[in-house]
């Protein structure tokens, strides 16, 4: 009997799945879908999402698909550069989502998950003590399975969202965006490119394989979203546009579809939870929505590892309860950014289009704000609450630093545990959480999992010290699977000696 049920086996689906399995959980995902999908919505990593690959062993794998874009273009006169982003990857990673899902569907059977495909899941009721999961098997017989929790990862129409009577409350903002996969004989010069005039907007994206992304919309012709399209439709925009259609030729893909921008209340509602775009939808504008998706996974993969092993901890309840409070207000902050460029992207008159020319690059040059930008968009400057009296770098994202013996902290994180960063003489503060002996580092930092700063301070003691953060945290029971172990009665025990598998 599985002990996780993942609904939707999309990217979030996977990231979960693989994580929840390298933590020695047993996770099954239901995936209606009978085939790996070879067509891609989403075609931008950004820096966060790879810093989170790389503490899971995933990102070089990945980098090797795609295109690096550390500086692009926006309406003509915005330049953007990412070199200055405080991370190992400061650009973003043009690579078709498929190759992302397959990496990570790759880690996932792997790591020991099950994946059902063709398993249409069709409701999920929620007892005290385990929640039951129906779907249709691929012959079509209705089946059931049982798991101390269910994770909705089913995407905008969200089965399991529905299932637990929550409203998906927002609106649409755009429709009739027309998507092209296209071979180019004139290509743009710049890695990407992005404009828009009265009557219609055009972005043009290399996936570095000698396809082109181009999303494009024509202001006059808004039809339903099962209207064919003609690439001499998404031809004649960029013509209008940018001048060319770069002689735009041979689409292997071709779809239009309208955005809305929603967002659930709850991400948790007992023993049931909600991830990626079962739980938030925005327009592709910034290209975020698998990436927050994925960044959910991450937050929310070991604190349920911790919940199933722990399940008698009496912090599970608050750890599982941060999912909500740490994930909702990114969602919300992600839905209004990408809200913000879709209508800039927009505008449809002359004069709001020269102040947005003129402002924009005036704004992005102050360099405070070109800086939150670059972090917001990219992620690396989300941040999550600290209690308080907690060291300000409490729940922002640690950034990655070298021990003595060349070791990267994203690399320690690839066991899944905690990791303290402190001088290599600081004695193991409890199982299960590694050290990652950094000399003449003054401050000590306990570093989540997830690649955020749990505590930081001097000292083990006290209020604010480093035992009570590891017990508010429930660190104990994060171990690594390698250091878990598991007796017949199926209880776990993690061995006292797990700092020794980090040297
Ligand atoms: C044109 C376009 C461009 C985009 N570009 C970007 C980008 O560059 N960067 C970015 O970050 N995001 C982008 N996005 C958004 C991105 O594609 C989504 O946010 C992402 O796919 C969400 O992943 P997910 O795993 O949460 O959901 P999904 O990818 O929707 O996966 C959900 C899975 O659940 C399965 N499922 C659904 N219902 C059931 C059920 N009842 N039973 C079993 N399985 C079920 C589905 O088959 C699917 O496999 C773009 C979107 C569009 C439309």
């Amino acid at each position: 009997m599985p002990e996780v049920i993942v609904v939707g086996g999309g990217p979030t689906g996977l990231l979960l799945a693989g994580d929840l399995a390298a933590a020695g959980v047993r996770v099954t995902v239901l995936e209606r879908r009978r085939e790996e999908s070879n067509l891609t919505r989403a075609f931008v990593v950004h820096a966060r999402t790879l810093e989170q690959l790389d503490a899971r062993g995933l990102a070089d794998r990945l980098l090797a698909t795609g295109t690096r874009v550390d500086r692009f273009r926006l309406f003509g006169t915005v330049s953007v550069d990412l070199a200055p982003l405080p991370s190992r990857y400061p650009f973003m990673l043009v690579t078709p989502q498929y190759e992302v899902e397959r990496t990570l569907a790759e880690r996932a059977l792997a790591a020991g998950a099950t994946v059902l495909r063709g398993a249409d899941v069709q409701g999920v009721r929620q007892e005290t003590d385990h929640v039951d999961v129906s779907y249709r098997d691929p012959e079509g017989a209705l089946r059931s399975v049982r798991a101390a929790y269910v994770v909705g990862t089913d995407g905008h129409h969200s089965t399991v969202r529905r299932a637990l009577g929550l409203d998906f409350p927002g609106r649409s903002v755009v429709r009739s965006l027309m998507l092209a996969d296209v071979r180019m004989t004139d290509p743009p010069a710049e890695q990407l490119t992005v404009d828009g005039k009265e009557s219609g907007f055009c972005f043009v994206v290399p996936f570095g394989d000698g396809w082109y992304r181009v999303i494009a919309r024509d202001r006059r012709r808004e039809l339903p979203d099962d209207a064919p399209v003609a690439l001499a439709e998404i031809a004649a925009v960029a013509r209008h546009v940018f001048g060319t259609d770069f002689g735009m030729h041979d689409p292997r893909w071709m779809s239009r579809f309208h955005s809305d921008e929603r967002q659930v209340q709850r991400y948790r509602v007992g023993r049931a939870f909600l991830a990626g775009d079962a739980a938030h939808v925005h327009s592709p504008a910034g290209g975020m929505g698998m990436n927050t998706g994925l960044q959910d996974a991450a937050n929310l993969g070991w604190k349920l590892a911790a919940a199933v092993h722990g399940h008698d901890h009496p912090g599970t309840d608050r750890l599982l309860d941060s999912y909500h409070d740490e994930r909702h207000p990114v969602g919300r902050m992600v839905l209004r950014m990408s809200g913000g460029l879709l209508q800039m992207a927009l505008l449809r008159s002359g004069a709001a289009r020269a102040v947005r020319n003129v402002v924009m690059p005036a704004l992005l040059g102050v360099p405070a704000i070109g800086r939150q930008v670059r972090l917001r968009q990219s992620g690396i400057g989300i941040r999550y609450g600290r209690p308080p009296g907690a060291h300000p770098l409490v729940g922002t994202r640690a950034s990655d630093v070298a021990a003595d013996d060349g070791m990267r902290l994203y690399e320690a994180l690839r066991a899944g545990g905690f990791v303290l960063v402190a001088p290599p003489e600081v004695l193991l503060p409890a199982p299960g959480v590694a050290i990652h002996g950094v000399t003449g580092q003054g401050l000590w930092k306990l570093v989540r999992p997830d690649g955020y700063v749990a505590w930081a301070g001097y000292s083990a003691d006290g209020p604010n010290g480093l035992h009570a953060a590891l017990g508010r945290w429930g660190a104990d029971v994060v171990a690594p699977a390698h250091q878990r172990v598991r007796d017949r009665a199926g209880a776990t025990s993690v061995p006292s000696n797990s700092r020794r598998s980090f040297q």
